[in-house]
């Protein structure tokens, strides 16, 4: 058993009563994402996106998560007021079997790093409704277990950068259907 160690986890509680469509948390996210930071902004981009349904007063932010190479085979399906939501309209993975986050350009996957690097997360900074807030504790993690954690995203990042990002995205999708 590898040593206990204490790490910050960090999330973003969502009111969705709050939120009132305005979009500020995709633009922010993308202009602090674009290379040079602030050089463009394209809510394509970015790694939130507030689903609409404006004739109901409905917004729902939803956060991006990991990248997943095979697409789910359960899936969910929400009646909101009514309304019913296509199957995948509230996930937050970026999946084969949609556009949504997506780096639009490269197709290379986008996935909410906590803006890192900042005091705060933009989104949260910048959305003057209150919908988005930040929340932190701490908790105990196996010191063996973060640093694999942390090897494998290091290690993922630079085999995407030797080979390209969609050879890489194949490979998994191979691996993932052989089990
Ligand atoms: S900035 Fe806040 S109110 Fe505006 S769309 Fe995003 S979550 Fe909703
Ligand atoms: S926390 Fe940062 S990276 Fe994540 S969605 Fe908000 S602005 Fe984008």
């Amino acid at each position: 058993m590898g040593e206990k160690k204490k790490k910050t986890i960090k999330s973003i509680k969502i009111d969705v009563d709050k939120c009132n469509g305005c979009r500020a948390c995709e633009l922010v996210c993308s202009a602090f994402h674009a290379a040079p930071k602030y050089s463009s902004n394209n809510p394509a981009r970015a790694r939130i996106r507030v689903i609409s349904e404006p004739l109901k007063d409905i917004y729902v932010p939803v956060y991006a998560g990991e990248y997943t190479a095979a697409e789910c085979s359960g899936r969910d399906k929400y009646t909101i007021d009514g309304k019913e939501y296509d199957e995948c309209a509230f996930c937050r993975a970026s999946c084969p079997s949609r556009d949504e986050f997506k780096e639009p350009d490269s197709g290379l996957p986008l996935k909410c790093d906590m803006c890192e690097g900042e005091e705060e997360p933009l989104c949260v900074k910048w959305c003057l409704n209150d919908a988005l807030v930040l929340e932190e504790r701490e908790e105990e993690v196996e010191e063996e277990e973060e640093q694999e954690q942390e090897e494998l995203e290091i290690g993922l990042e630079s085999l995407a950068k030797k080979h390209g990002m969609q050879k890489i995205m194949d490979a998994l999708a191979r691996m993932s259907k052989k089990d």
